[in-house]
């Protein structure tokens, strides 16, 4: 479903993403674990191009993504016409759920359909309901993100990307800004997802999903994936710097 080859992103001087290679199958779930700067985030925003590769060949279902940028580092118009291609297979969530404070829960859901895909409303409006449905919150079609908890609203947030029918979901720390009391709704979506066989890769502090529910888990540091393998062989076996950041985590 993605490949990487040889990825780099630089920004001045700095490398942050190492030559990261990495190949996810269709129905895989991939938990990247690492520490605070490693470049996980960076990582994940490569592969949507919300952030431009310095370097490498990225590969979505089964298609070369194209990027150029611009002196300013912006892509050039050619590469937008492609990212509209990319946004439309790859969702994202984010750890801070960006949704849009003055549209209720289902317009936030609708929009990315009625206006990418040009559904008409009457459908887009029917999938929406049986998505927020999915996610538990139907009953809060009609309100605005502020009147709705983190953990809704990251469901919401989960709801839209799921709109547009993508083939692979990324998630960047999904429940690290909720109230601990709220994580485990979010995360039992999550793994409803992953069971429901979407490909999915998470950038995530939560160690039982990872164990628990991926297939493979990455682990990165300095801009490179230095260890990576199914969790139990992970986990079991972590070498001296996976170590020492299993137990930052428990402080
Ligand atoms: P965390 O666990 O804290 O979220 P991360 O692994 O997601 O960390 P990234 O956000 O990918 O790390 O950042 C990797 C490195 O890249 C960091 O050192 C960060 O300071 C640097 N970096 C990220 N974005 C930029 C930018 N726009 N300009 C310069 N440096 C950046
Ligand atoms: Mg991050």
């Amino acid at each position: 479903m993605i490949h990487i080859n040889n990825l780099q992103k630089t920004y001045g001087e700095t490398a942050v993403l190492k030559d990261v290679n990495v190949t996810i199958a269709e129905g895989e779930v991939v938990s990247i674990i690492g520490p605070s700067g490693a470049g996980k985030s960076t990582l994940l925003r490569c592969i949507n191009l919300l952030e431009v590769p310095t370097a490498g060949e990225l590969t979505v279902d089964q298609k070369p993504v194209h990027y150029r940028a611009n002196r300013k580092g912006k892509l050039t118009m050619m590469s937008q016409y492609r990212l509209q291609w990319l946004r439309t297979r790859v969702g994202m969530v984010f750890q801070q759920f960006n949704l849009w404070p003055h549209k209720t829960v289902l317009q936030n859901v609708i929009e990315g359909p009625t206006v990418i895909h040009r559904l008409p409303k009457a459908e887009a409006v029917r999938k929406a309901e049986e998505l927020l449905d999915k996610v538990g919150l139907l009953h809060k079609a009609g309100e605005y993100p502020g009147n709705l908890s983190g953990g809704q609203q990251q469901r919401v947030a989960i709801a839209r990307a799921l709109a547009m029918e993508p083939k692979v979901m990324l998630f960047d720390e999904p429940t690290s800004a909720l109230d601990p009391e709220l994580v485990n709704e979010v995360l039992e979506l999550m793994v409803r997802l992953a069971k429901e066989g979407m490909t999915m890769i998470v950038v995530t502090h939560e160690m039982n999903f990872a164990r628990n529910i991926s297939d493979r888990v990455l682990f990165m540091e300095q801009g490179q994936i230095t260890r990576q393998g199914p969790p139990d062989e992970l986990f079991g076996n972590p070498d001296a710097r996976m170590a020492q950041f299993m137990r930052s985590l428990s402080h």
